[in-house]
C-alpha cells in the first residue's frame, strides 16, 4: 500500500502467464506481488478452460468408451448411466484443487496476493479497486500486464450461458441438450463439441473455413480429424457462415449462409455454442493514461524482451501477441522475469505446442507442410499410421497417424503432426527434438521401448528418411 517500499515486480493477473511470472520474480529474490480479480487464481485457464476442460473430456470419454466400446473388450456393465451432476462436481473440484494449489505457492514463494482490480495510475503504480471494498495503491519498479483474454462476441448473438453459450457455459450445462449447434470448429468447438456429443447431444459444427481444427493445423491431418470425428458422430458444415440467432419457444434459430453460393438456410438447437476465438482483456487498465499502445486486434505490443511502449512496463499470454495457449503464457512469464532480473529472457516460438484434447488426440509443433510451401523450403514427410503400431493395436485404439516433416538436404526436424492415441504427450518427444535441432535420423536410432506408442514416433521420423520397419 501507499507509503510501502515499492515492489520490484507487480504482475496484474493471476493467470498461467502471470502466476508463472510471480512465482518465478520471488523466487529470483525479487519483491513481488500478484494482483487478481477473479476471487481465485489460475485465470482463464485453471477456472473456465484448459483444467475444467479436461476433467469433462476425460470423463465424457470414458462414460463413451464404457457405453459403446466395452462390450468387444469383455466387459459387460448392466444398468449404466450418467450422472451428470456428478460429473460436473468432479470437474469443480480439480478446478478448486488446483487453484487454491496455486495460493498455497504463492505463500510458500512469498509473492503477496492483492484481490482486486488494477489500472494503472502512472508507469509505476496501479490503483487496486479491492474485491472486499475499498481501494489501494501499489508502487513498482517493474509491472507486467498479464490480464488474458475473453471470448470473442459475435455481433447480433447475445450469450446467456444458457441457450447460447461461450466456452464457460458450455463446461457447465446442467442437462445434456438434445440438439447443439457449435459456431467455430477451432479448438474450443471440437473439445467441447466432442464433450457433449459423448454425453448424447445431436452436435452440428458449422464453420466458416473449409477446414477445421484452427490456426497452425496441418491440412492433412486436418482431414484425418475431421473424418475421426464424423465417425463418433459429430457433423461439420464447413463453408458456412452464421449471419444471426433468434431465441423462439425454447429453441435456438441460427440464419446461416453459403459462403461461395450465398444460400441462406435456418438451422434450429437446444444450445448453441460460441467459440469463434478470443480476444484480449485490456478494457479498465486505463493504458492511455501511460502511452501503452495495442495493435488492430487489440493485442498490446511488445518488442522481443515483452517491454510495452511504455517504460518499466511489460506484457505477456493472451493479452499480447502469439498463440493463445496457456504454456506459451508461462514460458513468457518466466522469460519477462528473468529479463527484468539478468537482461536476458528468451521463448523458442518455433518450439511451441499445440494439442487438440478430443479422442483421439491432435498435437503438432513446429512446420506444417503449407508452410513449407509458402516459404519455399525443400522438405520430405516420414508417416507411420497407428494400425502398425503394436501397442494400438493391442488396445483396440489405432487411429490416426504421426507425421514428420523433415528438411531436405539436412533431414533436420522442422515439424511433427500426430493425430492419435496420447499424441498430446506423445508430442514433447518433438518439441524436444525441434529444441536440440535434431534430425531425424537422431530420433530413428534412438532406442524407444516396445511394446508403446512412441514406436510410432520413432518409426514415421524413419520413414522420413529411410523406410520404417513395420509399414
Ligand atoms: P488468463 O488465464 O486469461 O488470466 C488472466 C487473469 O487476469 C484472469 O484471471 C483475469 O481475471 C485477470 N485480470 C484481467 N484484468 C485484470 C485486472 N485489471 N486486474 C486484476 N486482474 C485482472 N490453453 C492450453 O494451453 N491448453 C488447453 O487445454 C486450453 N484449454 C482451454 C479451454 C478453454 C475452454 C479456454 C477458454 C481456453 C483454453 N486454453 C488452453 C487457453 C488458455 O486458457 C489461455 O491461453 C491462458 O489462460 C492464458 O493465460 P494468461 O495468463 O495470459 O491469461
Ligand atoms: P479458434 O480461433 O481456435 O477457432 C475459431 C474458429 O471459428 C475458426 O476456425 C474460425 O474460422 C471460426 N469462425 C470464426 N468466425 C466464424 C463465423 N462467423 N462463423 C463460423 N465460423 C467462424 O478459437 P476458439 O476455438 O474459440 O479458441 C480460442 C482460443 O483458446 C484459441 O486461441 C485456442 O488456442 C485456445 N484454446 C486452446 C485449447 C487447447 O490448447 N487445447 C483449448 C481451448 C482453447
Amino acid at each position: 500500500a501507499t507509503g510501502a517500499e515499492p515492489y520490484d515486480v507487480l504482475v496484474i493477473g493471476g493467470g498461467p502467464g502471470g502466476y508463472v511470472a510471480a512465482i518465478k520474480a520471488a523466487q529470483l529474490g525479487l519483491k513481488t506481488a500478484c494482483i487478481e480479480k477473479r476471487g481465485t487464481l489460475g485465470g482463464t485457464c485453471l477456472n473456465v478452460g484448459c483444467i475444467p476442460s479436461k476433467a469433462m473430456l476425460n470423463n465424457s470419454h470414458l462414460y463413451h468408451q464404457a457405453q459403446h466400446d466395452f462390450k468387444s473388450r469383455g466387459i459387460e456393465i448392466k444398468d449404466m448411466s450418467l450422472n451428470l451432476d456428478t460429473m460436473l462436481k468432479a470437474k469443480s473440484g480439480a478446478v478448486g484443487a488446483l487453484t487454491k494449489g496455486i495460493e498455497g505457492l504463492f505463500k510458500k514463494n512469498k509473492v503477496d496476493y492483492i484481490k482486486g482490480t488494477g489500472s494503472f495510475a502512472s508507469p509505476t503504480s496501479v490503483k487496486v479497486a479491492l474485491n472486499d471494498g475499498g481501494e489501494t495503491q501499489v508502487e513498482a519498479k517493474n509491472i507486467i500486464i498479464a490480464t488474458g483474454s475473453e471470448v470473442t462476441p459475435f455481433p447480433g448473438i447475445e450469450i446467456d450461458e444458457k441457450q447460447i453459450v461461450s466456452s464457460t457455459g458450455a463446461l457447465d450445462l446442467q442437462k445434456v441438450p438434445e440438439k447443439m449447434i457449435v459456431i467455430g470448429a477451432g479448438v474450443i468447438g471440437l473439445e467441447m463439441g466432442s464433450v457433449w456429443s459423448r454425453l448424447g447431444a445431436n452436435v452440428q459444427v458449422v464453420e466458416f473455413l473449409e477446414g477445421i481444427g484452427g490456426a497452425g493445423i496441418d491440412g492433412e491431418i486436418a482431414k484425418t480429424f475431421k473424418k475421426v470425428l464424423e465417425k463418433q458422430g459429430l457433423k461439420f458444415k464447413l463453408g458456412t457462415k452464421v449471419v444471426d440467432a433468434e431465441k423462439k419457444d425454447g429453441k435456438v434459430y441460427l440464419n446461416v449462409e453459403d459462403v461461395k453460393s450465398g444460400k441462406k438456410e435456418q438451422l434450429d438447437a437446444d444450445v448453441v455454442l460460441v467459440s469463434i476465438g478470443r480476444r484480449p482483456v485490456t478494457s479498465g487498465l486505463n493504458l492511455e493514461a501511460v502511452g501503452i499502445e495495442k495493435d488492430e486486434r487489440g493485442r498490446i505490443i511488445v518488442d522481443d524482451a515483452y517491454n510495452t511502449t511504455c517504460k518499466g512496463v511489460k506484457c505477456i499470454g493472451d493479452a499480447t501477441f502469439g498463440p493463445m495457449l496457456a504454456h506459451k503464457a508461462e514460458e513468457e512469464g518466466i522469460a519477462a522475469v528473468e529479463v527484468i532480473a539478468s537482461g536476458h529472457g528468451h521463448v523458442n516460438y518455433q518450439a511451441i505446442p499445440a494439442v487438440v484434447y478430443t479422442h483421439p488426440e491432435v498435437a503438432w509443433v513446429g512446420k506444417t507442410e503449407e508452410d513449407l510451401k509458402k516459404e519455399g523450403v525443400e522438405y520430405k514427410v516420414g508417416k507411420f499410421p497407428f494400425l502398425a503400431n503394436s501397442r494400438a493395436k493391442t488396445n483396440a485404439d489405432s487411429e490416426g497417424t504421426v507425421k514428420f516433416v523433415v528438411e531436405k538436404e539436412t533431414d533436420r526436424v522442422l515439424g511433427v503432426h500426430i493425430v492419435g492415441p496420447n499424441a498430446g504427450e506423445m508430442i514433447a518427444s518433438a518439441v524436444l527434438a525441434i529444441e536440440y535441432q535434431a534430425s531425424a535420423e537422431d530420433i530413428g536410432r534412438t532406442c524407444h521401448a516396445h511394446p508403446t506408442l512412441s514406436e510410432a514416433f520413432k518409426e514415421a521420423a524413419m520413414a522420413s528418411y529411410d523406410k520404417a520397419i513395420h509399414f
